[in-house]
């Protein structure tokens, strides 16, 4: 009885530590070790480091991570913020029907399709500081910097957040700029539930928004020309190499199925072992096969089960219902499609030769995305006049700018990301890592403004 209750006194100090503020200077830390030389032509390490550590305030967590999930007022009052600076960089500011930011700098030429950059603020639940406002910050840098220096770009400049790019509420993701390119399903959109059981319209009033607005939020003409996006890399490469950035060559597709198998629960005490119908026996070994099922394929493919929900989710109970699902990605199409094909057949033939039911839903495919010639050579050219190494890189994650690779030109920048580490309070970019990438990417939106 005195341990569950230390347990519980324990617990509720946590909360109690997490609620009252957590002490965390995220603003400090990346200052003390920042090389202030980058703080030049307009771009102002010292300024990053004040956004990304205000933005840190919003969903800081006693790890001193971040959650801030999608469609949460935390990722409104962070939007917010972001709108308030883009202000004060004098650019016209709008959020779309889907809670899309766009903020605007007209340009000599108005009537010129915009060059863009951004990303998003959102958050997986306990994730870092870096990956989405990396990007949002510095694409609100270039238009600082140009304010700072008095130039008014030659066609309008777009600094753009996407709503909910993680996906963590409704297992989507990238859902704010696939309701502006019109890749957003909304027939399967509206049938959608979050753990809680709460639908998508019912979570998207929480934040004063309509389904009406999703499907406005779609864009006949992007009115974009060429598009941009900083990210951390989420991987290790820069770091061997030694490189602050890199250019990336390629974005894999994602496809997301949910699988779920159900069985029959059962007294855990009562039930032979040969008259079991048992959900999450079936889902282990299909987990165990999709382990190895990448490798089957493609050097570059890659397979992961990282949610799964148990029911009835009890101790001696035999779990009669799981639900899971499977995280495919490779850089080339027809690859991912193979390996997502055997993951689904193999999920049938463990139901059949354990005798439980599965219900199969494919809940997102997005092809990968090729960077083009042009966007690569624009980037070259950068990376030639910083004198800085190009080391190219293909994305293993979907990203905003995948989804308007579909339409216009993009290019992706990744920033050096400690031991790789993301969606996790220990990932790290360095100040001087985020200015540099700051100066690539307003000399690469310099040079689309020339085209
Ligand atoms: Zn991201």
């Amino acid at each position: 009885m005195n341990n569950i209750n230390l347990v519980k006194n324990y617990i509720k100090i946590e909360k109690g530590v997490a609620i009252l503020g957590v002490q965390y200077d995220l603003e400090k830390v990346l200052l003390s070790d920042y090389n202030q030389s980058w703080s030049h032509n307009g771009v102002s390490g010292e300024r990053i480091a004040k956004r990304l550590g205000d933005l840190s305030k919003i969903g800081l967590t006693s790890q001193h991570g971040v959650s801030r999930v999608g469609f949460s007022p935390l990722e409104q009052q962070a939007k917010e913020l972001v709108m308030n600076w883009m202000r004060d960089a004098g650019m016209s500011v709008i959020q779309d029907g889907a809670g899309n930011v766009v903020g605007r700098i007209a340009g000599l030429n108005k009537d010129a399709d915009s060059i863009a950059s951004g990303s998003h603020v959102d958050s997986v639940p306990e994730g870092g500081h870096f990956d989405g406002p990396l990007g949002v910050i510095t694409a609100l840098e270039v238009a600082e910097s140009w304010k700072d220096q008095g130039i008014t770009p030659t066609k309008p400049y777009e600094v753009y957040i996407f709503t909910d790019e993680e996906g963590t509420r409704f297992n989507g993701g990238l859902t704010g700029s696939r309701a502006m390119t019109g890749a957003l399903d909304m027939e399967t959109q509206v049938t959608l539930k979050d753990a809680d059981g709460f639908t998508f319209e019912e979570v998207l009033a929480t934040t004063g928004k309509k389904l009406e607005g999703f499907t406005q939020a779609k864009r006949e003409n992007l009115g974009i020309e060429r598009f941009i996006e900083v990210h951390i890399e989420q991987g290790k490469k820069l770091e061997q190499a030694n490189l602050s950035v890199g250019i990336v060559k390629g974005i894999a597709g994602p496809s997301w199925t949910e699988i779920i198998y159900e069985g029959k629960a059962g007294h855990a005490g009562n039930t032979p072992m040969d008259d079991r119908q048992d959900a999450l026996t079936a889902a282990c070994e299909l987990i165990l096969y999709i382990e190895n099922a990448p490798l089957l394929v493609s050097t570059t493919g890659v397979a992961t089960v990282g949610k799964m929900q148990v029911e009835p989710n009890g101790a001696n109970v035999i779990p009669g219902k799981v639900t899971l699902i499977t995280d495919i990605r490779d850089i080339e199409e027809h690859s991912r499609d193979q390996i997502v094909s055997n993951v689904v057949n193999k999920a049938q033939e463990i139901a059949t030769s354990r005798n439980v039911e599965v219900t199969i839903t494919e809940k997102m495919r997005t092809a990968p995305v090729p960077i083009g010639d042009e966007m690569t050579r624009i980037l070259n050219s950068v990376f030639d006049e910083m004198k800085i190494n190009k080391q190219y890189l293909v994305s293993g994650a979907g990203h905003d700018a995948m989804m308007l690779g579909a339409h216009i030109p993009v290019a992706m920048i990744f920033t050096r990301s400690k031991d790789g580490v993301s969606h996790n309070p220990a990932e790290w970019t360095t100040l001087t890592d985020c200015t540099i990438s700051a100066h690539v990417l307003k000399q690469a939106i310099e040079k689309c403004m020339e085209q």
